[in-house]
């Protein structure tokens, strides 16, 4: 539990890992902004927040969008205080073969990743700065050490690492700190949509990626929300510019 309450937001917690951070938050003590693309989809994650007695609220914003950005951190500041826990959650897939993959596709994966971590983080900072306390979480992937059909996703997920430990070495003089987490298989919709575009069956595409994971199985929100909860604690002021791979087992 947190002495004191802070304010956290998390980006693209409509569903997902997003949606499993923002309650883990909660109900760690924090006020906790739910921002993304459409504010009504962010109902079940806040409705869950608020009925077991925690305080939530949602946001539209494309983080990709900087005057939709600047707006949304400055209306959490406002409705529930200074944020000083920022986790970058948002992501999109357009996976394809190198010579397959579109600009388009490109820039879209790019820019929801890696601009949209850089916006959010730069509009919090001062708020951060100001409170001599924050905690940055940016969500990369076991992706980013290389994988077959996804150049610019895998591109973004190792750009935030180095974009992490800049951070935590820009920041940490102003009790700010920036972990990444790197999950492998996570059980949610992009991992079903990924199971939709190979043609295979979920089920089919989970048991498979439970053969190749040392502890036996896939992971679940939760198993990454618990990792969020520990960087963005209070008691992990001492842990920066790390990258925590959460994926059942060592990665190449
Ligand atoms: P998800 O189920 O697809 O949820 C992602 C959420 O982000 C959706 O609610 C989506 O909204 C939102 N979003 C997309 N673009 C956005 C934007 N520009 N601005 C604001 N919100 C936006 O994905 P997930 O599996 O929970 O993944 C969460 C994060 O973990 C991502 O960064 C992902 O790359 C990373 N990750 C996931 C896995 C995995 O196995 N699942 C593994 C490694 C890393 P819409 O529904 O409206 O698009």
């Amino acid at each position: 539990m947190n002495t004191k309450r802070r304010t956290a937001i998390v980006t693209g917690a409509a569903r997902g890992i997003g949606a499993a951070i923002a309650r883990r938050l909660a109900a760690d003590g924090m006020a906790v902004a739910v921002i993304d693309l459409d504010e009504s989809a962010c109902a079940d994650t806040t409705g869950s927040i608020n009925d077991a007695g925690g305080t939530a609220m949602a946001l539209a914003a494309d983080v990709a969008d900087e005057a939709a950005v600047n707006k949304a951190v400055a209306g959490v500041a406002d409705a529930l205080g200074p944020p000083t826990v920022l986790v970058n959650n948002a992501g999109v897939t357009r996976d394809d073969l190198l010579f397959k993959m579109t600009a388009q596709d490109w820039d879209t994966v790019v820019n929801v990743h890696l601009r949209g971590s850089f916006l959010m983080s730069r509009a919090v900072q001062g708020h951060m700065v100001e409170a001599g306390f924050g905690r940055i979480v940016n969500l990369s992937s076991t992706s980013a050490l290389g994988n077959r059909g996804q150049a610019n996703y895998a591109a973004a997920k190792a750009g935030l690492q180095g974009f992490t430990k800049t951070l935590a070495i820009e920041l940490g003089r102003y009790g700010v700190t920036a972990n990444a987490i790197a999950p492998g298989f996570i059980e949610t919709e992009m991992t079903a949509a990924t199971a939709q575009r190979l043609g295979m069956d979920f089920a089919d595409l989970k048991k498979a990626a439970a053969d190749q994971i040392a502890v036996g199985r896939t992971g679940r929100p939760d198993d990454i929300a618990h990792a969020a909860a520990f960087l963005a604690g209070e008691e992990a002021g001492f842990v920066s510019g790390q990258v925590l791979y959460v994926a059942g087992g060592p990665t190449n």
